[in-house]
């Protein structure tokens, strides 16, 4: 069971960052995404303020590569 805090936004590790980095983003809807490149493809959701991932890392750690790899092509992207 994972207990949120609001206001604490969670960092992704250095490795998340690194691994993000090799991830390929693309724009399914606005607020979708499919991020491919790691050893499966998974889908991003944001849900209001907050992204969700459907791999076992965002599960277990609520952060992961794939919500992280979205970010930074956000970052890069401004839409
Ligand atoms: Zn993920």
């Amino acid at each position: 069971m994972t207990i949120k805090n609001e206001s604490v936004e969670i960092e992704p590790s250095e490795g998340m960052v690194k691994k993000a980095k090799s991830l390929t983003v693309e724009s399914l809807t606005p607020g979708s995404w499919f991020v491919s490149g790691g050893s499966e493809p998974h889908i991003v959701n944001k849900l209001g303020d907050d992204y969700e991932c459907d791999c076992l890392a965002f599960k277990f750690k609520g952060m992961c590569s794939h919500i992280t790899a979205v970010k930074l092509f956000l970052a890069n992207n401004k839409m």
